[in-house]
């Protein structure tokens, strides 16, 4: 007989030789799953000690083992947190990143405050960056478009567990005729895919199990802001605020971009580490 504690030292010991980084938070969070409770909780630190169920311990075995082949932590687990609400996600949508809440700190400080706004998410994935638009700033409508079926199901998926009022459209930023179905709005916001050819070389290995659609933003990275920047200007209202996630080194490139394209306070803005993740403008 063995204990779920040592399940999860030896756990943690293979993850650790087999490079997994973070292995004791892998292990526990795994261990979470299989038993069937969030490994945050009280009670999964009150089971520790009982003697493992087999067939519990046959599911952890069989998660570690997927880890360590490199599927992302997240897609095992099958949720994961972004900005306190807990998303679905899986194979076929990109991860929501703790990066992205830079995007949402930035637009809650720079929306307007005056109205009710009519929010556009473009590029929405699982519906991230809306859905916690939606919680946070009061909204008339927010709109999340996305292009991938796969996504899209889980976007629409995370709207009803959130109890959330936004609206899931599916649609092809680089097509004009996305932008003439949307109402105009007061703020739009993309993450849009943004990794250059050379990024997609040297990919972390989670990062290659992710579709590839959601990553790869032609040679320069940067073709899906000339796209949204075309179709989606006219989108926005007079004094509107655009705000784009940003890959690391690509703000001089995208806030020249909004410049040349009319917008004024075109500025880049900083994660806590310094970083610049997110670069906002508003339409003149
Ligand atoms: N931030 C993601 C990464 O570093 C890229 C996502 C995107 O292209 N928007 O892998």
């Amino acid at each position: 007989m063995i204990s779920y504690a040592q399940l999860l030292e030896n756990a943690a010991g293979e993850l650790e030789k087999a490079g997994v980084e973070d292995a004791k938070m892998n292990a526990r969070e795994l261990l979470g799953k299989a038993i069937g409770l969030d490994c945050r909780s009280f009670e999964f630190g009150q089971r520790l000690d009982e003697n493992a169920d087999s067939a519990v311990q046959g599911e952890f075995e069989s998660l570690c083992k997927r880890r360590i082949d490199g599927e992302p932590l997240q897609y095992l687990i099958g949720e994961w947190e972004f900005y306190g609400l807990t998303l679905k996600v899986g194979e076929g949508v990109l991860i929501p990143r703790q990066d992205t809440e830079t995007l949402v700190d930035t637009v809650l400080k720079k929306a307007p405050k005056d109205r009710p706004l009519t929010v556009i998410d473009l590029c929405s994935g699982s519906g991230c960056i809306a859905l916690a638009l939606e919680k946070n700033l009061d909204c008339e409508q927010v709109i999340g478009v996305e292009l991938s079926d796969e996504a899209l199901e889980y976007m629409k998926q995370n709207i009803r567990l959130n109890g959330s009022r936004v609206k899931a459209v599916k649609g092809d930023v680089t097509l004009r005729e996305t932008a003439d179905i949307l109402p105009l709005a007061d703020v739009i916001t993309a993450n849009p895919p943004y990794l250059t050819s050379e990024d997609m070389k040297v990919l972390q290995r989670e990062v290659t199990f992710e579709p590839e659609s959601a990553l790869f933003g032609g040679e320069d990275g940067l073709d899906f802001y000339r796209h949204i920047l075309i179709n989606f200007k006219d989108r926005l209202r007079q004094g509107g605020l655009i705000a784009f996630e940003i890959g690391i080194g690509q703000e001089d490139e995208v806030m020249t971009m909004l410049v040349r394209h009319g917008f004024e306070n075109v500025r880049a803005n900083n994660d806590a580490c310094g970083i610049f993740r997110c670069i906002t403008g508003f339409k003149k």
